[in-house]
């Protein structure tokens, strides 16, 4: 062992032992001062994983794609060693196997442990060349928070080198409706799983926050047979004709419920999961096609689909004084696209609270709430209120959509909350589109109001 890696794991390890102190473990700390002392930590811990080092990554998706994929080893007996404190940079990668490092720079997991990374779109190169995977899914490309990466081309430019630097005989599970990410199989020299939507009673719907795609082999333009969602579909680029592949793994007859949703699968046969949105549909596909490769028994997919619940702000239900309000975060265009889409499947008339905040996490630029199909859902929003630090310039937005006017706009959680509870009746059901720091505001004042208790089951 390079003196230097057992420095850093003590180093590490301190790190760690302190914050279990001060009760905020999970964090990537412990990563960070390891890097410090050895950048090369990370390959030396995580290339111990002989069962299987797994990368998943894409704009939307990954976490949940990841504790599919996690659910579905674990039904299947095999231990998984996973960063999923969130933490998809290498500090959190590193963190994850520290958790498992002896003082020599020995990993101690169980035999057959698969390590399953989540990494930002950024740090995939990075984390390519460190853990050499034997397989990388990619669930999709959107345009996410404006000022964080700039453009489509940049993160796909990331992934290109990552696969440049990725073992040759690797398998990729790519989402085949998704041009950008399609196109990444071509040429490859190993193994390419192609996951994909063949529903066409899902196609048309609010085609919004398109970003501009052209092919990436002739900078033609796409044409789309069947559009699902913003760019994924079934596309063909009317420049060389290159064309979306034929799925290895694909969902027929998908039924979306408010809760969950089914689909059939070759092979397969119908599966069920807890999760609703065409976009968690990818993201099944996405863990089914990992599963796949690595050959586990279909048993365990089912089961692990049906295991996972919804995590923390995804998809979660709360009751204040009998009346009941679901989150749904929206941080993104087309994140908010997708929760716009599930609303307009909702048969009742619509109340819907909007929270637009413009804080570091949410993105600082809230021009992208443009790209959202807002209007979609218009005629069908009874009632609405609209909060966050923006809440003026989005009630500006909803007023273009034309929805009604809102009963409140505040930018107090508080007040807003207390004009909510003035207008809904007891038994009424309302939808809350928060961006990631507007959930937490308004969370924390249901937190206050005591009717959160199933809040922080996962
Ligand atoms: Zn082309």
């Amino acid at each position: 062992m390079h003196p230097r890696a057992s420095l850093a794991i003590a180093a590490g390890r301190l790190g760690a032992a302190t914050l279990h102190r001060l009760s905020r473990g999970g964090t990537a700390l412990p990563g960070v001062v390891a890097l410090r002392l050895d950048p090369r930590l990370a390959t030396r811990l995580g290339r111990q994983l002989r069962a299987g080092r797994l990368i998943i990554t894409g704009t939307n998706g990954k976490t949940t794609t990841a504790r599919m994929t996690s659910a579905m080893l674990e039904a299947a007996g095999s231990p998984v060693l996973h960063n999923r404190e969130g933490s998809n940079l290498m500090r959190g990668i590193t963190s994850a196997l520290l958790a498992y490092a002896d003082m020599r720079g020995t990993l101690h997991t169980e035999p057959g442990t698969v390590g399953l990374f989540e990494t930002d779109e950024a740090t995939t190169p990075l984390a390519a060349r460190a853990l050499q995977p034997t397989a990388i899914a990619i669930t999709n490309l959107f345009r996410d928070q404006l000022d964080r990466y700039g453009e489509v081309d940049t993160v796909a430019a990331f992934w290109r080198e990552a696969l440049a630097a990725s073992p040759p005989g690797a398998s990729l599970v790519l989402n085949a409706d998704d041009p950008s990410v399609a196109e990444l199989g071509t040429g490859w020299s190993g193994p390419v799983h192609y996951v994909g939507i063949d529903d066409p009673a899902h196609a048309g719907g609010p085609v919004g926050a398109t970003d501009a795609r052209w092919c990436h082999a002739c900078n033609g333009d796409f044409r789309y047979e069947q559009r699902f969602f913003a760019h994924l579909g079934h596309w063909r680029c009317q420049g060389c004709g290159l064309a979306r592949p034929e799925p290895d793994t694909r969902a027929t007859d998908v039924h979306l419920g408010l809760d969950d949703a089914t689909f059939t699968v070759d092979g397969l046969g119908e599966v069920h999961m807890h999760l609703t949105g065409l976009y968690n549909v990818w993201n099944a596909l996405c863990a089914i096609g990992l599963a796949r490769t690595m050959g586990l028994p279909n048993d365990a997919i089912r089961a692990g689909l049906e295991a996972v619940r919804p995590a923390f702000g995804r998809q979660e239900r709360v009751e204040v004084d009998g009346v009941g309000m679901r989150l749904l975060l929206a941080k993104n265009p087309a994140g908010a696209n997708q929760v716009v889409r599930l609303l307009s499947a909702i048969e009742q008339p619509l109340q819907v609270a909007v929270l637009l905040n413009d804080r570091f996490a949410d993105g600082q630029d809230v021009s992208w709430t443009w790209d959202v199909d807002y209007e979609f859902i218009a005629d069908r929003v009874s009632r609405c209120w609209v909060g966050g630090d923006r809440a003026a310039d989005m009630a500006l937005r909803l007023k273009y959509a034309g929805w009604p006017a809102p009963r409140a706009v505040e930018r107090s959680p508080a007040v807003l909350i207390d004009a909510i509870l003035r207008d809904a009746q007891p038994g009424e059901e309302l939808f809350v589109l928060p961006t990631y720091s507007a959930l937490l505001d308004f969370r924390q004042d249901l937190v206050r109001r005591g009717g959160t208790e199933a809040f922080w089951q996962t």
